[in-house]
């Protein structure tokens, strides 16, 4: 399709278009938009009906809308804040626009009198029906023009006007022929690349909204989806290719794996063993491997990582291990430093070191004295070097999520062995469909002696009850973790962290409780939690920060406030949570009395079942379509476009264009990677 006066908008700088300045660009460059075609590639993550012009008088809240009216009133306050508030009304009622960050000019440019076009999203305030920082456009007399407006992922110095108008621009490029995108599918039955992207970004006014989300029925969206499903594909399936013909090395020796083994004060389940047996075969192949070893929360994968590391150890090799979280970094350290205790030594990288440690550390992994080497992804920052780094264990490696740079080409000798660790059990069908390629072991049970934990729901009016409950239980030797879905008091009905705060202290000694945040300092979060693992404080009220990894094995009761606004999967992990000791476990779900119905669903699942497959398939069957949010808390591999429900039609489509595209030349499967999954790039690309 390419011809010569065409250029290809992948070698395009953003600069080139219209209207697109050095401020600009930096933004983009900031949500790693660098050329034409990463730009066309933003795709949206919704849409907003803009075909119908509604009546004031009939906006319920939390409707999106578009309104036309003439402004009645302008006025600033500046208590309790800086706030600038436009009165609007049409011939059925009158509507709040309230701006808190605004331009002085913003004041000028309200004239009372004139006509107004708003487009934004309604809610109940404390003045009536009320919008905060609508979309606005001064109407003179043209006629309302009806369309459906995409909404992207925005970031500071990027409005949704501004980039629809530079995607305008890019899709202008294409129509008119000057530039082109390389469509890297060969012959499918599908739209063009070309077409779909265009029509994806710009909807007509009579397509309907349900089928360009995810799941939809579009045929443009489908060819997208059919992009990234077989993008997906080739990551993992171009680097069992190229591994073929790698060489790593053989790690045979047990001798550390039994060590460690014979002093753990527990035995290993049988799934332990055979996940061990299936992973330590991969290390004498003699090819580098990737492996996915996946187990529900509490499985017990931790350890069997560590006697894999055990073997990389005793050929007096290097590992390191990714945690996405510094506070579960910090727990592996202390893991892996007891458990290889006169063994090995191990390091913690983490992005808050202090400078003198920094030097020591990062001296100690170059001469390859440390052999672990445990952190976040600051292990991959450019000053870190291994003397010979040769496993590499992602610990729940779908939050090591696409644009995660991890470097690891300058810190490996060779093509280092990758064991990915992951909580979310993912079924067998599925697994084929979107880890082809990854070889997979499954711990399905969990360790003996694990008592199944207890869940209820109880709607928000019986806190008290529970409040008697938790005493009576913290009397009796428990441990709390009481998690809010915020941190701080609002508006909203949400229940923070302040707000529960201020119905425990009235409840509880001050030295009960303790709070722990992901907005707090490393070192507090660690101390906390280390005082919590050692029974000083009996509840911990936190976020969500707790979800990954954590473990207390004597903490017994989960509360979840607002359980009603989690997902599935980020229910079954938080409450994976307790239930890890000998001691009886409850999981309390606080809700409101309204719920959705699908929330009502999700709580009665979470209420029947303590297995974490049978939670991630109903987690795909609730979601509706267009439910894009709902997929980013599953854990599994997420898609912006491909639904693993609806999309199963692509299937056979896809595999076979995998197979073609796996034989292209490696610049080109590179190409189609990048699009869609960089961070896999950089996983293949060792
Ligand atoms: P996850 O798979 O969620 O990462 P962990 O590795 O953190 O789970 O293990 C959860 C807890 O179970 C830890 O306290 C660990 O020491 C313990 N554990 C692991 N394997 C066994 C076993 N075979 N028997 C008893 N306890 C075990
Ligand atoms: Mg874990």
């Amino acid at each position: 399709m390419a011809t010569d006066q065409k250029l290809d908008a992948s070698l395009i700088p953003l600069s080139s278009i219209k209207g697109v300045g050095q401020k600009l660009t930096e933004s983009f460059m900031k949500i790693g938009i660098k050329s034409v075609e990463d730009l066309l590639f933003h795709l949206p993550i919704g849409y907003q009906d803009r075909t119908k012009l509604s009546k004031i008088a009939e906006l319920v809240p939390e409707q999106e809308f578009v309104i036309r009216g003439s402004i009645e009133k302008v006025s600033q306050t500046f208590v309790p804040r800086k706030m600038l508030l436009v009165k609007v009304k049409d011939n059925t009622g009158h509507i709040f626009l309230r701006f808190f960050y605004y331009f002085p000019g913003l004041r000028k440019f309200f004239k009372e009198g004139s006509q107004i076009q708003i487009m934004g999203t309604s809610r109940l305030g404390r003045y009536g029906l009320e919008t905060i920082h609508p979309e606005y456009e001064l109407v003179s007399n043209e006629l309302f023009v009806p369309s459906i407006l995409p909404k992207y992922t925005l970031t500071k110095g990027l409005s949704q006007q501004r980039i629809r108008k530079t995607i305008n621009e890019a899709i202008r490029l294409l129509k008119d022929k000057m530039i082109f995108i390389d469509d890297l599918l060969p012959n499918n039955n599908f739209q063009s690349l070309e077409n779909a992207l265009s029509r994806i970004h710009n909807p007509n006014s009579e397509d309907k909204i349900e089928d360009f989300l995810i799941g939809g029925a579009s045929t443009f969206r489908k060819r997208i989806a059919l992009e990234e499903i077989v993008a997906n594909k080739i990551s993992y399936l171009s680097v069992k290719e190229q591994n073929k013909s790698r060489e790593a090395e053989v790690f045979e020796n047990n001798f550390f794996a039994k060590k460690i083994t014979e002093n753990l004060d527990f035995s290993l389940t049988d799934d332990q063993k055979k996940a061990y047996r299936e992973i330590s075969s991969d290390l004498v192949k003699g090819s580098p491997m990737l492996r996915l070893l996946q187990g529900d929360v509490g499985s017990g994968k931790t350890i069997v990582a560590a006697i894999i590391a055990a073997h990389v150890v005793a050929s007096d090799k290097q590992v390191a291990i990714l945690a996405p979280t510094t506070i579960l970094a910090k727990q592996h350290f202390d893991n892996f430093s007891n458990w290889f205790k006169d063994i090995a030594e191990v390091e913690m990288i983490t992005s808050k070191i202090l400078a003198a440690d920094k030097k020591r550390k990062l001296r100690s992994i170059a001469s390859g004295k440390a052999k672990l080497v445990i952190g976040t992804h600051a292990i991959f920052q450019k000053d870190t070097k291994f003397k010979n780094l040769s496993l590499v264990i992602y610990d729940e490696q779908h939050r090591f999520g696409v644009g995660q740079r991890l470097k690891l080409k300058e810190k490996a000798a060779s093509f280092p062995h990758q064991l990915l660790l992951s909580a979310t059990p993912i079924p067998r069908t599925m697994a084929m469909t979107v880890l082809s390629g990854l070889e997979i072991s499954t711990i399905k049970s969990l360790p003996p002696n694990r008592k199944p934990i207890v869940t209820t729901s109880l709607s928000n009016d019986r806190r008290p009850a529970l409040i008697q409950r938790i005493k009576e239980a913290i009397s009796k030797g428990s441990q709390v973790y009481w998690v809010c879905p915020k941190i701080e008091e609002g508006e909203s009905d949400l229940v923070s962290v302040e707000d529960l705060e201020n119905i425990l202290k009235k409840e509880f000694k001050k030295d009960e409780y303790e709070i722990l945040h992901g907005k707090m300092k490393d070192k507090e979060k660690g101390d906390i939690l280390e005082r919590f693992k050692s029974e000083q404080i009996k509840i911990l009220l936190a976020t969500t920060v707790i979800e990954v990894g954590i473990d207390a094995p004597d903490a017994n009761i989960m509360v979840i406030e607002n359980s009603e606004r989690f997902g599935l999967s980020q229910l079954h992990q938080l409450r994976g949570r307790v239930g890890r000791g000998t001691k009886e476990s409850f999981c309390i779900l606080m809700h409101k009395d309204e719920m959705s119905e699908i929330a009502k669903q999700r709580l009665s699942i979470i209420k029947e079942t303590n297995d974490g497959f049978v939670v991630a398939e109903e987690d795909l069957n609730l979601r509706g379509p267009g439910d894009i949010l709902g997929l980013s808390q599953t854990g599994l591999p997420s898609f912006m476009f491909y639904d693993l429900l609806a999309d199963k039609e692509l299937q056979e489509e896809s595999n076979k264009i995998a197979k073609e595209v796996i034989m292209f030349p490696q610049s080109k499967q590179k190409k189609i990677i990048e699009r869609w999954f960089p961070a896999h790039l950089e996983l293949s690309d060792v």
